[in-house]
C-alpha cells in the first residue's frame, strides 16, 4: 500500500483527492484544524477500515507546520504522494492590507508548503509524487485577493525550482491550477456573483472536485509529468 499526505483536506478538494488516493490503494493522512468523526462521513468510514488517519493541525502557523512534521516523523512515514492543497485568502481592500494579513496569506499558501517539503523530503520515497494545488489566479489577476494571487503565482514558479531540486531522487513537482470550483470556498459569494463567474467560463459552470482530483491523479501516474502547472479551469477567460 501507498501512503500520501493532503493538506487542507477535510472538505473540499483535498477531500476528493484524499478519497480517490484510498480508492487507488493509498493510505491517506488527511488534514484540517479539527475532524469531527461520524457515523456517516466517508474519512470517518475509511478510517475505520484502516486507511486514513486525520491529522488536526493548524497549517497557517509555524508551530502547527512543524508538529505535522513532527507526528509523521515519529511514526516513521515514507511518502509515495505529498498534496500541498491547503490554501488560504484574504479579500480585504487594497487600502486596508495590513503586514500581518498579507504575511498570513504568504505563509500558509507558500511558505510554510516549501518548508514542510523541505523537512519531509528525506522522508518522500524515490519515485514519489509532490503536487500543488495552486490556482488561475496565479495565472491571471482575476481575483481582488492580491495577497493569494500572488503566493500561487509564487507556487507555480517554485514548481520547477523544486522538480529540478528533487529530479535526483526521482521525485517529480507539479501543480494543478484550478479555476472555479463548486467547494465552500464560495459559499458566501452572492448567486449573481457565481452567475458572473460561470459566464466567463467556457464551459459555462464552476468546475467539480472530481474533475480537479481527476486531473491529480493523470500527474502521479505519469512520470514523464514534471515541473508543470496544469490549468483546470474550463476556459475561464479565454
Ligand atoms: P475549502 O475551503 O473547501 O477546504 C477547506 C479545507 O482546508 C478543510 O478541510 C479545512 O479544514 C482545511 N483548512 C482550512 N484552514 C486550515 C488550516 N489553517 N490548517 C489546516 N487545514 C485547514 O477549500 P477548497 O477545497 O476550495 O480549496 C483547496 C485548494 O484549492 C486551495 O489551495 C485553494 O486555493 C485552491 N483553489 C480552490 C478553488 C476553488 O474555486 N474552490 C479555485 C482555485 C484554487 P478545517 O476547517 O477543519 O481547518
Amino acid at each position: 500500500m501507498k501512503t500520501a499526505l493532503i493538506t487542507g483536506s477535510t472538505r473540499g478538494i483535498g477531500r476528493q483527492i484524499g478519497l480517490d488516493l484510498i480508492h487507488e490503494n493509498h493510505y491517506v493522512y488527511f488534514n484540517g484544524r479539527s475532524y469531527q468523526f461520524t457515523e456517516q462521513d466517508k474519512i470517518s468510514q475509511q478510517y475505520r477500515y484502516g486507511r486514513c488517519n486525520v491529522c488536526c493541525y493548524d497549517l497557517s502557523t509555524l508551530d502547527g507546520n512543524l508538529q505535522l512534521s513532527y507526528y509523521l516523523k515519529s511514526q516513521d512515514i515514507r511518502l509515495d504522494v505529498l498534496v500541498l492543497n491547503l490554501g488560504i485568502t484574504d479579500r480585504t481592500p487594497f487600502g486596508a492590507i495590513c503586514y500581518d494579513s498579507w504575511m498570513k496569506v504568504m505563509n500558509t499558501n507558500l511558505n510554510f508548503p516549501f518548508f514542510l517539503i523541505q523537512s519531509l523530503s528525506s522522508h518522500i520515497k524515490e519515485g514519489g509524487k509532490i503536487i500543488f494545488i495552486s490556482s488561475i489566479s496565479g495565472c491571471i489577476a482575476d481575483s481582488i485577493s492580491i495577497s493569494y494571487g500572488a503566493s500561487k503565482s509564487a507556487v507555480n514558479m517554485i514548481v520547477p525550482y523544486l522538480a529540478k531540486e528533487l529530479a535526483s531522487k526521482n521525485i517529480t513537482v507539479n501543480a494543478v491550477a484550478p479555476g472555479y470550483i463548486d467547494t465552500e470556498w464560495h459559499e458566501n459569494k452572492a448567486i449573481e456573483q457565481i452567475h458572473r463567474i460561470e459566464k466567463k467560463c467556457l464551459v459555462r459552470r464552476l468546475g467539480t472536485t472530481k474533475e480537479v482530483s481527476k486531473s491529480v491523479m493523470s500527474i502521479i501516474e505519469n512520470d514523464f509529468i514534471n515541473g508543470q502547472v496544469l490549468r483546470v479551469d474550463g476556459g475561464f477567460g479565454l
